[in-house]
């Protein structure tokens, strides 16, 4: 770095930000303080865009008005930090910057504090700078700084303190509860901690504190809350970090009916605080009626459902295999080329999806049947419709509920292909909603076994208690999702709060007395002791927050993420530790050579 010399920073006090002076502030003296943003040397005068987190304001350095400040401004280069004291001043019509908040004047500079200097940074703190994310996230406190990170960690904060206030205004208590406990039932890997005083023992951070809620209301807490981090040891997608933070609550006697009462309002407000708009009611559907309408557990409501239309074709010679046919019906493409049908058809094909785009044969071929298509679906003349249907025959009670999920992808890729020619997609466009009614299980085809489909907590819906052993498909939770834009933002359910079903449900789900005990044996104790009904929820904040910034990863609201792969580019974590730290825990390495 240039040898600058830097000045102390004394007794000196901000009297403004950098955000806050406007023209009937004129005339004051202010002094201001944050980094060099932008420089403009026009010889005897130079102008400087100074910034801090509310803002920037302009300073102007006249070598004729003050000689010494010019002389020091000369030194000054991109993110300097400095403090400045100066007159404001009103700038002229013809120089009114309307692109700043602070446009209408700006400071004539009379002294100048050179705080610190600053290397070239990687990149220029702006938003339209083409940068690879590995060098952002590597120097990320500089990233930090560019105004749409920015704005995303603000939101961040701002979507919080209003997450805070509808819950303490709904009468839940802020309780924290341990990272380093043992494994919890979110059924993903756990991260483990050693221990050095146990050796050969671990912690498991908390995949979710949801066995320490659920005591929480054992211990007559009645509504619970945390802002809390979770730890999945998780192959990572976009959508994904190994730590995320939950908003996390349980309460004492609900019903789920009251559980929705108390997310609305908080739901309502966060988007108010983020400054967006919503309905005012979230709208319901059952899993089983998101799976017929939109082939998906979180649809998208952006878009029109699709339509099963099999039964319409009944009796005619068009082959369906016997499984759905389904008419995808995709708003306002206007006219399709053979080309784009030909792509359609492609994507369909990779799905294993048979599609029948060719509306017009269909038309000359089946005129009744597709009259009937059109009406069921309410397409209008510029309206994509496709239908869509097995490539080949499937097997199995999921057969149906496969190819209805094929063309619920179908149906996002379409909306997405298309989403330019009329924004179908608009991220400001928010559609919440609560899917019910969950199966109580779920099929793992590779261990042949009933998993649970929340987690093994949670309760049977009432009508459904006799299928719990007889007809484990069919059999739903007390257990519910909120979905936003197709993205699912969290799910909860009503307890399990008797011992007796507990170990009913533990036994459906092919555990045995003993592991039960080992793993869950403390919470199966403390349901003896008087544990009342309950239930709660836990929501994604990073996914909320993400789809409230319009951004498509969750790494764009977190300070500091990690890389899709789980490192830390910034802090170079995960590192290898010391030999010495290696044998205090008692532990020997052994690395397979990949
Ligand atoms: N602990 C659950 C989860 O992380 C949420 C809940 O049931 O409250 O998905």
């Amino acid at each position: 770095m240039a040898e600058v010399q830097l000045d102390f920073l004394g007794d000196l006090r901000r009297t403004h930000s950098c955000g806050t002076l406007r023209s009937s502030d004129t005339g004051k003296t202010a002094l201001l303080m944050g980094w060099v943003h932008r420089r403009r040397d026009l010889g005897g005068v130079i102008f400087i865009h100074l910034r801090d987190r509310d803002g920037i304001t302009q300073l102007v350095f006249d070598e004729s008005k003050n000689a010494a400040a010019h002389k020091r401004a000369q030194e000054l280069s991109s993110e300097f930090v400095i403090a400045v004291e100066g007159l404001v001043d009103k700038r002229s019509a013809d120089t009114v910057n309307p692109n700043i908040i602070t446009g209408e004047v700006e400071i004539a500079v009379s002294k100048i504090w050179i705080l610190n200097e600053s290397r070239t940074p990687p990149f220029p703190v702006e938003d339209n700078v083409d940068v690879k994310e590995e060098v952002r996230l590597k120097y990320r406190y500089v990233d930090l700084r560019r105004p749409k990170v920015q704005k995303n960690i603000i939101m961040r904060s701002k979507v919080t303190l209003a997450i805070r206030q509808a819950l303490y205004a709904q009468g839940f208590l802020e309780i924290e509860t341990p990272f380093m406990t043992r494994s919890t039932p979110e059924g993903a890997r756990d991260y483990l901690v050693p221990s050095r005083v146990a050796p050969g023992s671990f912690y498991a951070l908390p995949q979710s504190p949801q066995i320490f809620k659920q005591l929480l209301m054992v211990s007559g807490y009645e509504r619970y809350f945390q802002i809390v981090r979770c730890f999945r040891d998780e192959d990572l997608r976009a959508a994904r970090q190994p730590e995320f933070t939950q908003i996390d609550l349980e309460m004492s006697f609900p019903q789920e009916e009251q559980i929705y009462e108390v997310i609305e309002p908080l739901v309502q407000g966060v988007v108010a605080a983020a400054g967006k708009k919503m309905d005012a009611k979230i709208p319901r559907i059952t899993f089983a009626d998101a799976i017929l309408s939109y082939g998906s557990d979180k649809p998208d409501l952006r878009l029109p459902p699709f339509y099963c239309v099999q039964d319409l074709f009944e009796g005619t010679d068009f082959k369906t295999e016997g499984l759905p046919l389904v008419a995808i019906h995709i708003p306002k493409t206007g006219v399709i080329s053979r080309k784009e049908r030909d792509e359609i058809k492609a994507i369909g094909q990779e799905k294993g999806l048979r599609i029948f785009d060719d509306l017009k044969r269909l038309e000359r071929d089946y005129p009744a049947q597709m009259e009937k298509v059109r009406e069921r679906v309410k397409a209008a003349e510029d309206d994509l419709v496709i239908i869509a249907g097995s490539a080949k025959p499937l097997e199995g009670a999921l057969a149906n509920r496969r190819v209805l999920e094929l063309c619920g992808q179908m149906r996002v890729l379409l909306a997405q292909k298309y989403n330019d020619r009329h924004k179908l997609l608009d991220p400001e466009d928010l559609r919440f909603l609560w899917v019910v009614e969950f199966p109580m299980f779920e099929w793992d085809e590779e261990d042949k076994r009933w998993n649970a489909a929340h987690h093994p907590f949670t309760s049977v819906h009432d009508g459904d208690f006799d299928k719990l052993t007889s007809d484990p498909a069919n059999c739903r939770a007390k257990s519910y999702d909120l979905v936003l834009n197709g993205v699912e933002l969290g799910s909860g359910s009503i307890r399990i709060h008797r011992r007796d079903i507990q170990t009913k449900v533990f036994a459906a789900l092919g555990f045995s007395e003993d592991e039960a005990k080992r793993r869950f044996g403390f919470l199966l104790e403390a349901l003896e002791y008087g544990a009342p009904p309950h239930g709660g929820i836990a929501l994604g904040l990073d996914r909320l927050v993400m789809l409230l910034a319009g951004e498509t990863s969750i790494r764009e609201v977190i300070a500091f993420p990690k890389t899709a792969k789980g490192t830390d580019l910034m802090c170079e974590a995960p590192s290898t530790v010391p030999d010495r730290q290696l044998r205090e825990l008692g532990i020997r390495l052994n690395i397979p050579n990949s």
